[in-house]
């Protein structure tokens, strides 16, 4: 069970989710626009700051919906630990400790569920909900910010048909990025457990793997989830950028089918080796629109950043998936860097600054 951690670590908590949300927002306005229209409309240095997109400036979008969502299922997980009855006893082939299969297992279960109210968000009719005292409560969340196909679906599909436990994994065969996107909080989650740097990262990258895998049904939409979550974890514990990634990269290897999951962030890491960040590298990269690319240009941001803002920015200014690659980016190099990095005038008029702090506050175990 997670512990407390002191606050210089409720820092890098608060930066990895409000750097994620900011690299959303700041990709907003250009998730559907390349390169060249990008240019066209801000000018030779791209996006650079907070623009309109959704009716207002500095916009969330889907991708802090369900990154928020997914925080509500592991902290209600959390506080009913007490009263769940988990499974103890079925270690599958897996060798993993059958409590701690089981505890995951509840975990999946109850963020799947807070999926399900995120779904509802999308409906769009907030008073329907107007008494609920989660995130299902707050108004603004009831809005359509671009959701991904997959996520629709998959979810639509699953609560038609509530799955039993150990079934929450898509049969859909999706490799987009909508599954990554969203699992930093398993890190952060996981970060304060007990055990050694390299048992919180295999316990971080397991349920990031399996909350990817609630809606995306192929490797390459799921095992980015793992190693995004498991880096968050170890980037959350202080460890250094390049040691979480050998990390991850060793669990990584020991799945099913990582082959492109594999070949993806090794790209980001050797051209991460070769200068700042820079766009013709992103475009080495891929799109960001399926899950091992998002990934891999998200981690290329954050290996070669100079700062935060200028990762982050490299993150936006390509013609792929602009948001979910700069949020990914966000959450790498806030949990690396803390709230000192973030500049002042994308935070403070970020879309739900204040909900987003308190639930990375409510992740990190401070009250
Ligand atoms: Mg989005």
């Amino acid at each position: 069970m997670p512990t407390t951690l002191p606050c210089s670590s409720l820092d890098r908590y608060r930066a990895c989710l409000l750097a994620g949300a900011i690299g959303d927002a700041l990709g907003a306005p250009v998730e559907f626009l390349t390169r060249r229209e990008i240019l066209r409309d801000f000018g030779p240095g791209g996006v650079r700051d907070h623009s309109a997109s959704y009716g207002r400036v500095a916009a969330i979008t889907d991708d802090t919906q369900m990154t928020l969502f997914t925080a509500e299922g592991l902290l209600r997980a959390e506080r009913f630990a007490g009263s769940v009855a988990f499974r103890s006893d079925d270690a599958r082939a897996s060798g993993e400790a059958p409590a701690a299969l089981a505890t995951r297992e509840a975990h999946v279960e109850a963020v799947a569920q807070a999926y399900l109210r995120w779904l509802l968000t999308q409906r769009e009719r907030p008073a329907e909900h107007a008494g609920d005292d989660g995130l299902l409560g707050v108004a603004v969340l009831h809005s359509r910010r671009a959701p991904g196909h997959t996520c629709l679906t998959a979810l639509e599909r699953l609560a038609v048909a509530p799955a039993v436990a150990g079934s929450l994994r898509a049969t859909n065969g999706s490799k987009g990025c909508g599954g990554v996107m969203r699992v930093a909080p398993a890190g952060l989650f996981c970060a304060r457990g007990v055990g050694t740097d390299a048992d919180v990262a295999r316990a971080a990258f397991a349920l990031g793997a399996d909350l990817a895998a609630i809606t995306h049904g192929h490797p390459g939409g799921y095992l980015p989830g793992g190693v995004l979550a498991a880096m968050v974890a170890l980037l959350a514990r202080d460890v250094p950028k390049t040691r979480a990634l050998a990390c991850a990269r060793q669990i990584l290897v020991t799945c099913s089918e990582h082959g492109d999951t594999l070949q993806a962030i090794n790209a980001a890491e050797r051209l991460s080796a070769q200068g700042p960040a820079n766009h013709d590298a992103m475009v080495q990269l891929g799109g960001g629109w399926i899950g091992d690319e998002a990934l891999a240009m998200a981690l290329y941001c954050a290996l070669a950043a100079e700062s935060l803002e200028s990762a982050v920015l490299v993150a936006v200014n390509h013609s792929g998936d602009s948001d979910s690659t700069a949020a990914i980016a966000g959450n790498l190099l806030g949990a690396e860097r803390g709230m000192a990095a973030i500049p002042g005038r994308w935070l403070e008029i970020l879309e739900l600054r204040p909900l987003i702090d308190a639930v990375a506050g409510a992740l990190s175990g401070a009250d």
